[in-house]
């Protein structure tokens, strides 16, 4: 729940710009509680950025549930949002039975308080490998239960007895959308699809978007491309051309990526620096001062409905209305609180 002191909080630090540029950016972005009410707009980079106008992934959907809500972090770009209702649509269609989803960004975007060192624009999105059970978890479940690593113990192999072909029809998915960029997948994962769908050459351009990192064997990520016209969205260079089912795979399997790297000799340590918000682009101090949603109206998004064709069957005259009032396919849409 939003506190009145939290947002009081907020209002202080960002009235005295003195502390505010010593402040580290995750304290101010990880306290914002809400986000901007102005159109979306991506602002920077996956790692270094912020985001007006996000939306929330509702709690529930008849093919997903969110996941750690507490944590605050189901925002997202409109066009990251409806594509993960689409990917949960189209995995049902396939046989996986609804998807849970893990953090996307917060509500301004920004870096976090915790873990990440991306998902500050509102384009990426963790998808929890693990099947969304039958039943609508409550929010303590959401907060307590764990993903299942599909990683057989202490191997970088998957688990023939947890991985199933339903796992890699479900990257495969995500995958093969032209809004994606790119998937973040444990090695083992990569070497999986490799071997299932490697050998066919029709395979390798989305194939070749699935890379292999560490971690992500709980879950996958999902990056999605700058939206078009985000003028303001900085681009990652482009994924190496092929599968990646060759030697820079098989690479992961070696001691190399798993073994500490002694520091050179002559080596001065190295002071961690607080990010502080002139690392971020200079927009983002903007973003912060962007009007909030009014406290009841919400903000969550749901892509199934399309808010302007329903107020036009009920009323043909407010339809323009409620186009200038904001309310729109590419707008906040009100509805039920992000709690
Ligand atoms: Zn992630």
């Amino acid at each position: 729940m939003v506190s009145l002191a939290c947002l009081t909080g907020l209002a202080l630090t960002l009235n005295s710009p003195m502390a505010e540029a010593q402040t580290a950016a995750k304290e101010i972005f990880g306290r914002t509680p809400l986000p901007s009410v102005n159109p979306a707009e991506v602002h920077g980079f996956y790692s270094k950025g912020c985001i007006s106008g996000a939306v929330a992934m509702p709690t529930d959907g008849p093919t997903w549930q969110a996941m750690r809500l507490e944590r605050n972090r189901r925002w997202g770009h409109p066009n990251l949002i409806a594509l993960v209702q689409k990917l949960s649509r189209d995995a049902v269609s396939d046989g996986w039975p609804g998807l849970l989803v893990g953090d996307i960004s917060q509500p301004r975007g920004g870096p976090m308080l915790t873990g990440h060192a991306s998902h500050q624009v509102g384009l990426d999105a963790d998808i929890w490998l693990t099947k969304m059970p039958n039943r609508k978890l409550t929010r303590q479940e959401r907060r307590d239960t764990s993903a299942i690593s599909v990683l057989k113990n202490d191997t970088l192999y998957v688990d023939p007895n947890i991985w199933t072909p339903a796992h890699g029809k479900l990257i495969a998915r995500a995958a093969r959308f032209d809004e994606v960029e790119r998937l973040f997948v444990h090695p083992g994962i990569k070497k999986a699809l490799c071997e299932t769908y490697g050998s066919s050459p029709q395979n390798a351009s989305w194939l070749g978007k699935v890379r292999p990192y560490y971690g992500h064997h709980y879950h996958f990520h999902i990056r999605m491309k700058c939206p078009q016209g985000s003028t303001e969205c900085r681009k990652q260079d482009a994924v190496p051309a092929g599968s990646g089912c060759d030697a820079s795979l098989d690479w992961w399997f070696t001691k190399e990526p798993w073994t500490p790297k002694p520091p050179p000799k002559d080596a001065k340590p190295v002071k961690k620096r607080v990010v502080t918000l002139s690392d971020l682009p200079n927009s983002c101090s903007a973003v912060l001062r962007e009007p909030q949603p009014a406290n009841e109206q919400l903000v969550t998004f749901d892509a199934s409905y399309d808010p302007t064709a329903a107020l036009a069957s009920a009323s043909p005259s407010s339809a323009p209305a409620a186009k200038s009032a904001g309310i729109g396919f590419d707008w906040p849409i009100p509805g039920s609180r992000p709690y």
